[in-house]
C-alpha cells in the first residue's frame, strides 16, 4: 500500500498536544536561566557573551510552530532527472533557530545540531532545511517542550566541538 493511503490520514488530523497531555520531559519555562555558550573560533573580532535561553526566546531566535496539515511531508527529487525519489515525514514542528543563535553551534561539529535534536526525548525525525529552519517529527511534544529540546541541544557542548 503506498504511503498516501497508509499514513497520511493519521497525520492530517494531528493536533499539537498541550500540557499536561504532552510527553515533554521539560518545558522552556523551566530553562529560562540555562546558559547557552557561544563558540570562539576567531570568526568574529567581537567577543560575544553567552546567552540564556530567555535571551534566545525574547529575541525571537528560538521558536516552534506546528506545521500545517498539508506541510507535514517532504518530497525529495532526483536532481538528475527531477523525478520523485522519496517522501519523508511526518514533521509536526517548524523549529526556528535564528541568527542570534548562530554562534551557539559549529557547522563542522562532530556532533551536529541536528544530531543533538534527534537525540532529544520525543524527537523522531529531524530535517535541517536551511541555516535557521528545521522540520521536526515529534508528535507528542508541545511547543514549549519542542523549544526546550532545542535549548538543550544548543547547550550541549558537543555542538561546538569539532
Ligand atoms: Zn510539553
Amino acid at each position: 500500500m503506498p504511503w498516501s493511503q497508509q499514513q497520511a490520514p493519521q497525520t492530517a488530523d494531528w493536533v499539537p498536544p498541550r500540557q499536561p497531555a504532552c510527553s515533554c520531559p521539560e518545558h522552556v519555562d523551566d530553562l529560562t536561566n540555562l546558559v547557552v555558550p557561544v563558540t570562539d573560533d576567531g570568526r568574529l573580532q567581537t567577543t560575544y557573551d553567552a546567552m540564556t535561553v530567555e535571551d534566545l526566546v525574547d529575541s525571537g531566535a528560538l521558536s516552534a510552530k506546528p506545521t500545517k496539515a498539508d506541510g507535514r511531508w517532504l518530497d525529495t527529487f532526483d536532481p538528475q532527472d527531477g523525478t520523485f525519489k522519496q517522501r519523508i515525514g511526518p514533521f509536526h514542528w517548524a523549529l526556528w533557530i535564528g541568527d542570534a543563535a548562530r554562534l551557539c553551534y559549529d557547522d563542522d561539529a562532530a556532533f551536529s545540531l541536528d544530531q543533538a535534536l534527534l537525540a532529544s526525548p520525543g524527537v523522531q525525525r529531524v530535517e535541517w532545511m536551511d541555516t535557521e529552519a528545521f522540520l521536526i517529527g515529534a508528535p507528542t511534544l508541545c511547543a514549549s517542550g519542542m523549544m526546550a529540546a532545542a535549548a538543550r541541544a544548543l547547550a550541549d557542548p558537543r555542538v561546538r566541538q569539532r
